[in-house]
């Protein structure tokens, strides 16, 4: 790895900062391809890891290249062997081991992720904060791991499940959660039984490497534990490619874009595998005539604004009844116009920068599509003072629409907000549910009918619908994602696990005759 050179006070601080965050979380052979604590020096193209906090060099780390796949993959084979016999409450303790570890780095693993994904500090924590939850969770599942017994129609017969460990699991993740979705998958699925293979973002892999430093230390004294339970796979999207034609991996977790899922899904699907999708939203709020608008505000700005607008769930479309639209509006431009935007690493940011320059692209040309359907754009302004040079900061934006405009059909992801007048609850949750998107929404309301209905059958038809929050932030003890073009995957809570097992049911005949099931006579 090349250090970062020094250029003036602010790469300085980052200088200071990565050197010191890399040595606490144990890189210090950032390479390609990791399986435990093994490091592999690859020999494929060069990455450069740059900050979207001002743009400097963070790394340069040769890829990994098809034969490091190869090797991670026969690793995990080896490793998934030895793991699923392990006693379910002794994987726990991995994982209970690897809480604790993370509780004692969680100021290090955060600044790293703001260092390198660009959010501000108490997000960065609150991401940190959600791998512990997760292992908390997953620690107490390692000793429920519960089938059920069924009632069997013969005499002297026992019907059961059973859940097994299913395999070697693949996770793919996206830039802006560049630790907490390889947590939900990896905590989960090592108490299942399942060795991992994770390739995370091109944009953010260094926040793989501590994750894996952290869990290898975790593991460190227990005997149990294989070689290669884990390894990790540095570069582009060619490896999650490989993964997902890879026979070995019997379950992908994937979280990504619409596009991204739709090429692995298919790669998984076509070799009988099993897809587990986290995809892109386009999530939206409706907020009623009876809504408290404190509540209101202060959940639309941050669900809106949070994370510069790269969250999943996001909040992209607000609906508002026109009876308080004027109201709720002028509030909503008062927020915004006294948001702190700029250094994440600064206190008191609110708003950190875009992952880069493409992003930011992205959303000035939205806004220019937005304004050319008759959108009135508040914000959206690129800024460069009193922000980080060579880092990617703008304004967030609010566009007043006067109909369900093309351009709010997808995800853009950056912080606009498009805004639309509805008159019956009913035409604005239709409007919600247009698009071809289906992660997370929410309503506000203080009538119980109009809460009901949005959670009904002929409610909102996302995979979170949320009342009196806002749609974005969700706890660990849910089982989250989405529908439709979301992908249709469930993960962390609830029980999410059983992707992540195989079932077997299994008939036992503790009788000495042999009857049939259904009747049938046979001879
Ligand atoms: P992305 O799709 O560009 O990349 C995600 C990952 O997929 C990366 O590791 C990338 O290398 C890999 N990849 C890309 N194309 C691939 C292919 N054809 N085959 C295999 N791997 C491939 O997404 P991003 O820009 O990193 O993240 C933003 C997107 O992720 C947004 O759409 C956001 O909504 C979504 N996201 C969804 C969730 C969720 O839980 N639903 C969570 C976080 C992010």
């Amino acid at each position: 790895m090349r250090q970062v050179e020094r250029q003036g006070d602010s790469q300085e601080i980052m200088a200071m900062n990565i050197e010191e965050t890399l040595r606490t979380l144990g890189i210090t052979h950032p390479a390609g391809l990791w399986i435990d604590q093994q490091v592999r020096l690859c020999h494929g193209p060069i990455l450069a890891i740059h900050s979207p906090v001002d743009g400097s060099l963070l790394a340069e780390i040769p890829q990994a290249v098809p034969e490091d796949a190869d090797l991670a993959i026969a690793g995990a084979v080896a490793a998934f062997r030895r793991w699923r016999l392990v006693p379910a409450p002794v994987r726990g303790e991995l994982v209970r081991r690897f809480g604790n570890i993370l509780r004692e780095n969680k100021q290090a693993l955060a600044e790293l992720v703001s260092i390198e994904a660009g959010k501000i500090r108490p997000e960065a924590q609150g991401e940190v904060q959600e791998m512990i939850d997760i292992c908390d969770f997953a620690t107490g599942l390692s000793r429920q791991l519960y089938g059920l017994t069924m009632a069997t129609e013969r005499p002297s017969h026992r019907m059961m499940e059973q859940w097994h460990p299913l395999g070697p699991v693949g996770i793919i993740s996206a830039f802006n959660f560049p630790v907490a979705v390889w947590a939900w998958n990896a905590a989960i699925a090592l108490v299942c039984g399942n060795s991992l293979i994770w390739k995370p973002s091109e944009k953010t892999p260094l926040c793989a490497m501590a994750c894996q430093s952290l869990l290898m230390r975790a593991a460190h004294g227990m005997r149990e534990v294989p070689e290669a339970i884990c390894s990790v796979l540095i570069g582009s999207r060619a490896l999650g490619e490989l993964m997902a034609e890879d026979r070995r991996i019997p379950l992908v977790s994937a979280t990504g874009s619409v596009a991204m899922g739709r090429a692995v899904g298919k790669a998984v699907a076509n070799r009988l595998g099993r897809p587990l999708l986290e995809l892109g939203g386009n999530n939206a709020c409706i907020v009623t005539r009876s809504a408290s608008l404190d509540l209101a505000v202060r959940a639309i700005a941050f669900s809106a604004v949070g994370t510069c607008g790269q969250r999943c769930t996001t909040l992209r479309r607000l609906f508002v009844h026109q009876s308080i639209a004027d109201e709720l509006i002028t509030r909503l431009k008062i927020a915004y116009a006294s948001l702190p935007i700029g250094n994440p690493l600064e206190n008191g940011t609110l708003i950190g920068p875009l992952i880069d320059r493409t992003a930011m692209d992205r959303m000035m040309s939205a806004l220019s599509e937005a304004r050319h359907a008759g959108g009135t754009v508040f914000g959206g302004d690129q800024l460069t003072d009193r922000v980080p040079a060579g880092g990617c900061y703008v304004r967030p934006a609010i566009v007043e629409m006067s109909s369900h405009a093309d351009i709010m059909f997808q995800e853009t992801f950056a912080p606009i907000l498009y805004v639309l007048r509805y008159s019956s609850l009913e035409q604005a949750i239709e409007l919600q549910n247009c698009v071809s998107q289906g992660l997370a929404s929410s309503i506000f309301t203080n009538d119980l009918r109009e809460a009901e209905l949005f959670m009904s059958a002929s409610g909102s038809d996302c995979g979170i619908a949320n009342v009196n929050i806002g749609p974005s932030g969700a706890e660990i003890g849910g089982a989250f994602g989405g529908e439709k073009d979301t992908g249709g995957g469930r993960e962390s809570g609830s029980d999410s696990w059983k992707s992540y097992m195989r079932r077997a049911t299994n008939t036992i005949n503790f009788g000495s005759d042999l009857p049939l099931a259904q009747g049938i006579q046979f001879g």
